[in-house]
């Protein structure tokens, strides 16, 4: 199963200008099997979440990216409102205490959410501490996401990807392999808590022509 775990839209992410159905479209032509929106500091509907998974047979994981001065983190499994910008500790607090996990996004960018005010690599002391490792970002050079693998084998992090897109080109540079299929956010959690799971590049082309233009609707 083949899902691209990081993706912002222009409906709660004010630096994306990739419209959610351009989102679907794209993300079908692409043959994704699911995509985890992760809005910087908002989390989308859950019944607007599921009509989409009946209505186009493409499952929406919400999932939500919050900056904090020890790098931004990609979340899931966690329902309480959480900030967009949250210190390291009360995030980490706050998603335990719920069941949720913890990723720590392009960890070797070298910039993060906010460039002017948190830059650099995201510290081993950090990484012990999260649920899983984002060791394909399409946003990253390969060597930053090199990096990042090298990490997750030294902390025994489970590995994903996502193409921390921001416009319909980008999707689906970087996805998830999943080796069994989850159905919904809980399972999600689950097997990449168990690591099942591996960050990959997306190497099959696709016309971005296959998109309809007349996606206007948000
Ligand atoms: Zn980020
Ligand atoms: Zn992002």
């Amino acid at each position: 199963m083949l899902v691209d775990l990081h993706v912002h839209t222009c409906r709660f992410s004010s630096c994306s200008e990739l419209k959610p159905n351009m989102l679907i479209q794209r993300a079908k032509s692409l043959g994704l099997d699911g995509i985890g929106i992760t809005e910087h500091g908002a989390k989308w509907d859950l019944k607007e979440a599921m009509e989409i998974a009946k209505d186009h047979g493409l499952l929406i994981f919400r999932g939500i990216e919050i900056h904090t001065p020890a790098g931004d983190m990609l979340i899931y499994g966690a329902h309480r409102s959480l900030k967009k910008e949250m210190d390291f500790h009360l995030l980490y607090q706050t998603v335990k205490d719920e069941g949720g996990i913890i990723i720590a996004a392009h960890p070797f960018r070298g910039f993060w959410g906010h460039r002017s005010l948190f830059k650099g690599y995201v510290s081993d002391e950090i990484l012990s501490m999260v649920d899983a490792i984002e060791t394909h970002n399409g946003s990253c050079s390969h060597k930053s996401n090199l990096l990042a693998w090298d990490k997750s084998a030294k902390f025994y992090l489970p590995s994903v990807g996502g193409s921390d897109a921001h416009a319909h080109h980008q999707l689906g540079k970087c996805l998830t392999f999943f080796e069994r299929s989850p159905a919904n956010e809980e399972e999600l959690v689950h097997e990449i808590k168990l690591g099942r799971c591996m960050g990959a590049y997306y190497t099959k082309k696709i016309p971005i022509a296959e998109i309809a233009i007349d996606a206007d609707n948000v």
